[in-house]
């Protein structure tokens, strides 16, 4: 399987850093939403960091609950989104010790104020070392 890039549009990028800077500092995390075109973003979809909140600084847990309830109204979920406060945006060891293969993972490096840095990820196997890097485009917005 080839990995393509990450697409999104530049609205998309908008809702997604205004998140992270939100929830400062603290994690965010949320779910990214698809369509028919492979690992091209159509929605992000904000979610409740629901790890203890002495926790929530380094780490985030998205309940299963808000997966099912999106999936039931016909999102598609292809990926997930979290931030870094205050660091870089690469994966922790516990990042990627959850990625489920094939799923796109995006990761923001959120400073006071701003988002310095973001990244895409996926992992290609469920061996625990098989994650590369992808690019993220940001495209026009299309149709879904
Ligand atoms: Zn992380």
């Amino acid at each position: 399987m080839a990995y393509t890039d990450i697409q999104m549009d530049k609205k998309d990028l908008q809702t997604l850093k205004d998140i992270a800077v939100k929830a400062y500092p603290y994690e965010a995390c949320g779910v990214l939403t698809g369509g028919e075109i492979e690992n091209r973003i159509y929605d992000i979809v904000d979610a409740n960091n629901t790890a203890a909140l002495d926790l929530r600084k380094k780490s985030f847990e998205i309940s299963a609950l808000d997966i099912y309830r999106l999936e039931n109204d016909g999102y598609k979920p292809i990926g997930f989104y979290h931030s870094h406060p205050d660091y870089p945006a690469v994966l922790s060891e516990e990042d990627k010790k959850h990625m489920i293969p094939d799923m796109i993972y995006i990761v923001a490096s959120v400073k006071r104020t701003y988002v310095s840095q973001l990244k895409g990820y996926v992992r290609t196997s469920t061996d625990l070392n098989q994650i590369c890097e992808l690019s993220i485009q940001i495209v026009d917005k299309g149709g879904k």
